[in-house]
């Protein structure tokens, strides 16, 4: 068993962000989370976020440090948003808003993570992507451009860091059983699923199980990559 570290994700209250923070607390790592609004899940510590305002984030930070007794070693920034729509009627502010949160917002918490990790000497940054950012999706422009932005952010970050003990990397999963995948009617899911190798939706469980593969010690060498949890769907990435 690895020694436990101090683990923050943004977006942790639900779907995916939650199914990751618990894997984490599980196998013993002290974890936080970030909640926009609301209360923090049960039996997880919680700090209060919004990603799109860099003070915000700051002070999000500076209390998850607090309550973790160090700085932050790993950050999965998870926290996301869609608007889709087609091109020619997509507006500025639904192009925009999405942008601020998936990208922006996660160079906001990767920057301030940054930080204590040149300190420590050590650090493990995941991104979470989506098989969209490299596949393309009608309707996703917006949401298409902020996930691959992270590629780039990713791999300079581990061209600027990579000497220090710091790796980062994307995890971008396909299609995931959440509240939004189930609610889609029997045909689509079908449909989709017929486009899947695999033939089925992944487990959140099962994105978690490769982010903590990338913030495990066996994962110390492998930086700058994405690593794609989506049943062979976006093969050829
Ligand atoms: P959910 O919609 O269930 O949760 C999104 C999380 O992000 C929530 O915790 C939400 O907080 C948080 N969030 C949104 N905007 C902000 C903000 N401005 N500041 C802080 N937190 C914010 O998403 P999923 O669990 O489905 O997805 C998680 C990630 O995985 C996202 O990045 C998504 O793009 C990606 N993904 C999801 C897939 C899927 O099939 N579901 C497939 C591929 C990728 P709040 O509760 O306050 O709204």
């Amino acid at each position: 068993m690895s020694e436990p570290r101090t683990v923050l994700v943004t977006g942790g209250n639900r779907g995916i962000g939650l199914a990751i923070a618990r894997s984490f607390a599980q196998a013993g790592d002290r974890v936080v989370v970030t909640h926009r609004s609301g209360e923090p899940p049960e039996g997880l510590e919680g700090v209060r976020c919004d990603v799109t305002d860099s003070a915000s984030v700051d002070a999000a930070f500076t209390e998850a440090e607090e309550k973790l007794g160090g700085p932050v070693e790993v950050l999965v920034a998870n926290a996301g948003i869609t608007k889709d729509g087609l091109l020619m009627r997509m507006s500025d502010e639904d192009f925009d808003s999405v942008l601020e949160t998936n990208l922006t917002g996660a160079f906001r918490c990767v920057r301030r993570a940054s930080k204590g990790m040149i300190r420590l000497r050590r650090g493990r940054i995941i991104l979470i992507s989506s098989v969209v950012g490299l596949y393309g999706g009608p309707g996703q422009a917006n949401y298409a451009a902020s996930k691959a932005g992270l590629v780039g952010l990713a791999r300079s970050v581990t061209r600027e860091l990579g000497g220090r003990g710091i790796t980062a990397n994307v995890v971008a999963p396909g299609f995931i059983e959440t509240d939004m995948t189930a609610a889609l009617p029997e045909d689509t899911q079908k449909t989709y699923k017929a486009a899947i190798p695999a033939g089925r939706f992944a487990t959140t469980d099962e994105v978690a199980g490769v982010v903590r593969f990338l913030a495990s010690p066996e994962a110390a060498y492998v930086s700058g990559a994405v690593i794609p949890v989506d049943g062979g769907l976006g093969m050829g990435h």
